[in-house]
């Protein structure tokens, strides 16, 4: 089955669920449907003819180390290649340094088409763009005149330093050191690990953002440092001159994603400029992390919709026992062909339970995409009025996108599997493959836990919990315009998750609960967060479905009815339960520590 790219699917998350977003530069102007279409129209052609056929080589072949350099699968080049000439690398990127300056928005789905084709490939557009973001919002004006044309226009490509071998989550233990030289330059020792595209040979040269300790930097995180650190040093005529000292000593064999190169990377005397202010590095890598955890989540969508297209087909043309009516209710596999004359083997679709499990994957990824679009429309609200509720709801949904996003990937490519049965066990279907490739995708950029920490412990106290509180009243006006689209029972269930997360927020925002009953039940509330936003933008695209399938919009609405009713009644039923475990956290700590094995 080849993958399609779902464009309608995104044009309508994008123009009737995020709504219209400002774009950058140009006050007031708006998205418009037939544009934005026209843009996703053609890089979906990119996508599906260059891009899209190297899947499966990616993960078979992969990308290898010999003698300090590491090369990509077949086509990644020419594939790679056609990505820059056609601008997409920088359509979300200032145009002052060579970008279309289009909105996140569009960006986002940009992104989203890219890697639903192949992760594995877009995972360097991503770091190459948060690098870009990153220095445009911190570097000095040299800088940004150096670096900032040909990592927009992708001819240059970046990457991100932060892991240690003994600094993962916790990037206080970061160790890499950086010495002053001369000129504002500073010499970079140390190692990093996991650094993705940290060594690849698809672009003219690599741009590592380096996390790093200046001499008599504090302790912890708060001594961190940002370098930027050139695999190939300026020359004098402004050119490309000698290798830095950055040596890749390595790839790492992974589970899934093995067309992007996962390196170690060892600075020995690197020469480096500061980026941002001394001892302040980590949060000028903030930008660059949450642009990437945003992408990360969006892997989570694009590769749930590539998992659930896969199953979606297949449900459809593998054919096994008698559909229901046939049977009276029993459609037991075996059953199938022996009684003479009745009807039968049918598509596995016909199944109640395979119908069923097909309707929760495309729920639970509109729901994903719809909370992703959300985050990048109130991206654009901040950038273009930063006194707006952008910045604080962008901050909010960031971790959730991340976290619950990724989380839908992983469970809907599981979904998949299932849906093939033992072939989807077996590697020449390809639908092991999407679950091995995003299974990364809930570790990497800050593990889920993290995220969820991040959540509980520094978005939604700011401002007293306003934030959290000013979701739920949107959410509750989108679920009340939509109710006759979506009928009383599933109104109710999405309105019973609303009141959850009020009462969940309530309680975690109360200084009365212990900090580790919180820490214990931070990924229950980003779920309880997920589920009751997520289902509330369904809502909002539902608004209007009279069960039209032949209206103006091609049955769109009708559709999108469909996912917030499935949604609501298989999905935002558990809310209730997440609620009542962030109620009850204090009780089961010492059973949790205790079988933790921590006495
Ligand atoms: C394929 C791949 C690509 C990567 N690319 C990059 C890259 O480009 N650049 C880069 O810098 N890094 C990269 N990484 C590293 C990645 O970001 C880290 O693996 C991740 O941050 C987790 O760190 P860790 O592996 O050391 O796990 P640890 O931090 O050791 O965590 C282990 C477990 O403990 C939990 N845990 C740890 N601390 C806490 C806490 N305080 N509270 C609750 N739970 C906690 C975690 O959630 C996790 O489940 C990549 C990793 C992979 C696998």
């Amino acid at each position: 089955m080849t993958w399609r790219p779902p464009v309608d699917d995104i044009v309508f998350t994008l123009t009737r669920i995020a709504g219209a977003a400002p774009g950058r530069g140009e006050p007031g102007a708006a998205i418009v449907e037939a544009d934005v279409r026209a843009v996703l129209d053609e890089v979906g052609r990119l996508c599906a003819e260059r891009v899209a056929p190297l899947d499966r080589d990616a993960d078979r072949v992969g990308a290898a180390w010999h003698d300090g350099r590491v090369t990509t699968p077949a086509g990644f080049r020419d594939a790679y290649r056609a990505w820059c000439a056609g601008g997409w690398n920088g359509v979300a990127l200032p145009e002052a340094w060579g970008g279309a300056g289009l909105p996140t928005l569009v960006g986002t789905a940009v992104m989203e088409l890219l890697t639903g084709a192949c992760m594995a490939f877009a995972t360097l557009p991503v770091l190459t763009q948060a690098a870009a973001e990153c220095l445009d919002a911190h570097a000095d004006d040299a800088l940004k005149a150096r670096y900032l044309p040909p990592l927009v226009a992708g001819t240059w490509t970046a990457s991100m330093n932060l892991t240690e071998p003994q600094a993962g989550s916790d990037l206080g233990l970061v160790r890499c050191r950086a010495e002053p030289i001369d000129g504002g330059r500073y010499r970079v020792t140390g190692s990093k690990v996991f650094i993705t595209f940290g060594a690849h040979d698809l672009a003219e040269t690599i741009v590592h953002l380096v996390l790093a300790r200046l001499p008599e930097a504090p302790e912890g995180s708060r001594g961190l440092s940002l370098l930027l650190v050139p695999q190939r040093l300026p020359a004098d005529d402004g050119g490309l001159g000698d290798d830095n000292a950055v040596h890749c000593v390595g790839i790492e064999k992974k589970l899934g994603l093995n067309g992007s190169p996962t390196c170690a990377l060892r600075f020995e005397g690197a020469v480096g400029w500061l980026v941002g202010r001394p001892h302040h590095g980590l949060a000028a890598m903030f930008t660059m992390m949450n642009k990437a955890r945003l992408a990360t989540g969006l892997q989570g969508v694009a590769m749930a919709e590539k998992a659930t297209q896969k199953a979606a087909a297949f449900a459809l043309e593998r054919r096994q026992g008698r559909a229901p009516e046939a049977t009276g209710g029993g459609s037991a596999a075996g059953g199938s062909t022996s009684a003479a004359g009745r009807a039968g083997p049918v598509p596995i679709a016909a199944h109640p339970d395979v119908a069923r499990t097909l309707a929760r994957m495309k729920a639970l990824t509109a729901a994903a995409r719809a909370l992703a679009y959300a985050a990048a429309a109130a991206i654009d609200a901040a950038a273009h009025d930063a006194g707006s509720a952008g910045a604080a709801r962008a901050g909010f949904l960031t971790p959730v996108v991340k976290a619950f996003a990724t989380e839908i990937g992983c469970e809907v490519a599981s979904l998949g599997i299932q849906i093939h049965g033992g072939a989807g066990y077996i590697e020449e279907t390809g639908a092991a493959q999407l679950w091995r490739d995003v299974r990364v995708a809930p570790i990497y950029e800050g593990t889920n836990a993290i995220q969820a920490i991040d959540l509980v412990t520094r978005k939604l106290p700011l401002d007293g919990g306003a934030e959290a509180a000013a979701i739920a009243t949107l959410c509750r006006a989108d679920i009340a315009a939509a109710a006759d689209a979506l009928g009383p029972a599933a109104t109710a269930r999405l309105g019973a998750a609303v009141a959850a997360l009020e009462r969940a927020s309530r309680q975690l925002l109360d200084p009365a609960m212990p900090a580790p009953a919180r820490l214990t039940v931070a990924s229950d509330y980003l779920r309880l967060v997920g589920i009751a936003v997520g289902g509330a933008l369904l809502a909002r695209g539902a608004a209007g479905d009279d069960g039209d399938e032949r209206g103006d919009d091609g049955g769109a609405t009708a559709q999108a009815g469909r996912l917030a009713r499935v949604f609501a009644e298989d999905v935002a039923g558990d809310a209730v339960g997440l609620a009542e475990r962030i109620a009850a956290a204090d009780r089961r700590l010492d059973d949790y520590r205790a079988l933790a094995g921590l006495g």
